[in-house]
Formats: structure tokens, sequence, C-alpha cells
């Protein structure tokens, strides 16, 4: 069957309903993308995040992307679920672009001094809580981030790609705040570094304890989204 023939059939909702049909597991809810850059990937705070190319993808590339997000998968059968996954050609697929472009969402320019700012406390923290032993990673500072304070984006290979921070936070908490946000999102990029799962279990809130994160700091605040 040549899906080209039926686009009706592969809009986000059949998409999201076949991955969970085909036993999506570890992962709070689904998001479907048109950002090339990365075709899989999951948030700190489990979101699957998805190209909108894969729902032109066959039962056996979806399969593998199930495979690829389960908890506690063999890096082997990873590797080879991430090797099916990038094998779609998702881009030949994808839909065309819809009327309203959806920008690729950046930093202001006139935020730029916040994400340097960003930068040389990560650098700090990083020397005083994790050995210096972090990766230096790029910031974010996102005005869309209304409910959620922060948060460490991971590609496909769950290799940190960014933090992005919530302008709005810093500007109403203040930067004590902004830096245990921080410090939080730091320990889910020292997890991810070191090949444990991202996630607030009790590695999560003995590291969260070992650097003096505030009991507040210690969840995420503010999991449902807000239209605005
Ligand atoms: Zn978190």
């Amino acid at each position: 069957m040549n899906p080209r023939l039926q686009p009706e059939l592969f809009d986000d909702a059949f998409l999201i309903q076949r991955l969970f049909a085909l036993g999506l597991k570890g992962v709070n809810s689904v998001e479907s993308h048109q950002n090339c850059a990365v075709m899989v990937s999951v948030t700190s705070r489990g979101v699957l995040r998805i190209h909108c190319g894969y729902a032109y993808a066959p039962d056996s590339v979806l399969a593998a992307i199930v495979t690829f997000v389960k908890p506690g998968i063999r890096r082997q059968r990873r590797r080879e679920a991430e090797a099916a996954i990038l094998a779609f050609p998702v881009d030949s697929f994808a839909p065309p672009r819809p009327r309203r472009r959806r920008r690729r969402p950046s930093t202001r320019p006139g935020d730029r001094s916040l994400v340097r700012r960003l930068a040389a406390l990560h650098d700090q923290l990083n020397a005083r809580h994790f050995d210096g032993g972090l990766a230096r990673i790029p910031f974010r500072v996102s005005r869309r981030m209304r409910t959620r304070l922060g948060e460490l984006m991971l590609d496909a290979a769950d290799r940190p790609i960014e933090i992005a921070i919530s302008y709005r936070h810093v500007h109403r908490d203040g930067w004590d705040e902004a830096e245990q946000t921080l410090l939080h999102e730091m320990i889910h990029q020292w997890q991810a570094e070191n090949g444990q799962p991202v996630d607030h279990g009790a590695i999560f809130r003995k590291k969260a304890r070992g650097v003096g994160i505030t009991p507040r700091a210690m969840r995420d605040v503010g999991h449902s989204p807000t239209s605005s």
C-alpha cells in the first residue's frame, strides 16, 4: 500500500494510536514535530517527540521506535532500533509545511545575556557538584515555556542536546530559584551522560540530596501544557 494515496489516514492522532497499539511504554505523552534535525527524542518529562513523517512509516519502523524508548532496553537492541528508525526516509514522506509555519524556538537576542549567565553558572555548579564531569551544553531561554520551568532535551541516542530555561520563571521567581531549576536539569544531564535513565527515581533523589537541592526543585513543577 502506498500511504501517500491515503493521507487522511496518516494524521498525528493515528500515528500516536499506532505507537500505543504496538506497545509503547515509558513515555507520558507523544508530540509530533517537523524538525528534521531530531527524528525521535524524549524530553526529561517523558514526552516522546517524533517527526511527523513517521506517520507514513510501516509498523516495523514504529515498532523500532517503541523498542527504542522502552525502559531498560539493552544497548545493542537499542542501536538496532535506532538504525531502523533512521533508515526510514522521513523527509520524503513528511507532509507539506502547514500554513502556519512553526518556527524552531530560539533565544531572543535580548535574552542572550541570560544565556551567558546560565552557561557561567553551569560551569560553577559543574565544578562544585559534579567534579567538572558534565559536558558544556547549549542553553536556550524560552519565552514559550509557561508552566514548565526548565527542560533537558535529549537526542535519539539519549545524548543531551540543550537545556531550556523558562524566561518567565527567571523573571518571576528570581535567580536563586532559577539556579535550583538549572541544578535539577543538570542532574538529568548527569544521568544521561552516565547511561542512566533520565527520571526522578532513587538515583535522581540521592543525587539531588547530595547537591543540596531544595525539596521544591526535586520535582518538576507544572506538567500540564497551557493553551496560551
Ligand atoms: Zn526533572
